[in-house]
C-alpha cells in the first residue's frame, strides 16, 4: 500500500482488534459488486473474529448479487430506517468502502458525517475528502475488494477469512475490473490467487454474476445497441440513451443497465462512451473512456459527479433531452483530446 502510513494501520489493527464491538460498514449507494462484495466479504471476517457487524446501505442492490453465502445482515437503510438508525447510534466504529465522500452514500450522507464515533474509509477511487479519521485511500488498487484482502493481512486478520469471506472479496475483483480485463496489475492476481487458496467456486460466481440475467435485460440491451446508440466516429466517441418509458416497456429491474455503457467502447477506434438514463426527476450519466481521457474530469465538469479516470458517473438536472443536446454539443469542445487519445 504505497498511499497509507504504518501508523494508520497500526491504529486500525489497534481499533478492530481492540475490544468485541458493535461495528457498521457502509458501501456506497447502488452497491455494485466492489461496493457488497466488500462490506460482506470484510464484514465476514470482523464477524468471525467477534464482532457484531452490520452492512447498511442507502438504498437495496440488484438481484444478480444476492447469493453470496456470507451471513453478515446487510439493512436497507431505505426500507429499515428504525433499525439502521438504532445501530448507528451504538456502533462503535463506522468503515465506509468503495466511495471516497460521503455524499456517495446517498441517504445515509448525513448518518456518516455525524457519527461521532471512529470512523474508517477504505478506498480505490481519486481525489477522496477527508471524512474519516483513519483514510486507507489506494488508487492503484482494481478494487476495493483488492484492497480489503491487503488490509486485512497488514491488520493480522488473515487468519479469520473464511472461504464466505473470499468469495464475497472475489466477486469483487472480479465485477470492478469486468471479469480481470482492466485495471489489473500483478499484485490483483496474487490477492486472486490467495484467495482461491480458500476454495472459492468461480464457475458458481461466473455464472452467478454474468449469467443470470432476465430474459427483459436481454431484450432491453438488444434494443439499445440496435436502436438507442448513436456513433460519433469523428470525436471517437458513442451514447446510449434510455428514457423512463424505454425502462418501462422491458420491465425493467435494479441492475438491468449494469454494464451496458461498456459496449460502444468495443466499436474500433471509439474512446469514449456514456449511457444517460431518464430517471424521477434527473438523469443518470455513466461514462467510460480508454487510454487517458478523464472520463472522470469530464463527469465531474459537466455532470456534477466523478469516479476513475476510465469509469465515471454524475447526473444531470436539465430534463432527458436537454441532457443528450449538452453531452453531444460538448463533444467538439473535447475533440482534440479523444483524437489524440491513445489506446
Ligand atoms: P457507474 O457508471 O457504474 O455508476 O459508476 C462508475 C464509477 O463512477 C464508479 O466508480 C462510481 O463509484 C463512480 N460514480 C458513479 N456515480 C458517481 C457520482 O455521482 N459521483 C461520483 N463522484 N462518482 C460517481
Ligand atoms: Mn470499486
Amino acid at each position: 500500500m504505497k498511499n497509507t502510513d504504518i501508523e494508520i494501520i497500526t491504529s486500525l489493527k489497534a481499533l478492530l482488534t481492540n475490544a468485541k464491538s458493535k461495528l457498521v460498514i457502509i458501501p456506497h449507494e447502488n452497491p455494485d459488486g466492489d461496493a457488497i462484495g466488500s462490506a460482506l466479504g470484510l464484514g465476514q471476517v470482523l464477524k468471525d473474529f467477534g464482532h457484531e457487524v452490520k452492512v447498511i446501505s442507502s438504498n437495496d442492490y440488484p438481484d444478480f448479487l444476492k447469493w453470496f453465502s456470507a451471513d453478515v445482515p446487510v439493512l436497507i437503510y431505505d426500507r429499515e430506517k428504525k433499525e439502521a438508525k438504532k445501530w448507528l447510534k451504538e456502533a462503535e466504529a463506522m468503515i465506509c468502502v468503495d466511495f471516497n465522500e460521503a455524499k456517495r452514500a446517498g441517504k445515509l450522507e448525513k448518518k456518516i458525517l455525524n457519527f461521532t464515533n471512529e470512523k474508517v474509509l477504505i478506498d480505490h477511487h481519486p481525489y477522496p475528502k477527508q471524512f474519516c479519521d483513519f483514510m486507507v485511500s489506494e488508487t492503484s488498487y482494481s478494487s476495493t475488494c483488492e484492497l480489503v484482502f491487503d488490509v486485512l493481512i497488514d491488520t493480522g486478520f488473515s487468519s479469520f477469512l473464511s472461504q464466505k469471506a473470499a468469495e464475497a472479496l472475489y466477486t469483487g475483483i472480479l465485477t470492478d475490473t469486468g471479469g480481470f480485463s482492466h485495471n489489473i496489475s500483478k499484485n490483483t492476481f496474487k490477492v486472486v490467487s490467495e484467495l482461491l487458496n480458500h476454495n472459492i467456486e468461480t464457475d458458481k460466481i461466473q455464472s452467478a454474476v454474468f449469467h443470470n440475467y432476465s430474459a427483459d435485460r436481454m431484450k432491453l440491451l438488444g434494443f439499445c445497441l440496435n436502436e438507442k446508440m448513436q456513433v460519433f466516429p469523428e470525436y471517437r466517441a458513442a451514447l446510449i440513451s434510455i428514457s423512463k418509458e424505454e425502462l418501462e416497456r422491458f420491465n425493467f429491474q435494479p441492475g438491468d443497465t449494469e454494464g451496458f455503457v461498456n459496449y460502444p467502447l468495443s466499436i474500433k477506434n471509439i474512446v469514449f462512451s456514456a449511457l444517460f438514463i431518464e430517471k424521477e426527476g434527473f438523469v443518470k450519466a455513466s461514462f467510460r473512456s480508454k487510454g487517458n481521457f478523464p472520463a472522470n474530469a469530464f463527469s465531474a465538469n459537466h455532470f456534477n459527479g466523478g469516479g476513475h479516470l476510465n469509469a465515471a458517473g454524475g447526473e444531470s438536472e436539465l430534463n432527458f433531452e436537454e441532457t443528450l443536446l449538452k453531452f453531444t454539443q460538448l463533444l467538439p469542445e473535447y475533440e482534440h483530446q479523444l483524437l489524440e487519445t491513445t489506446i
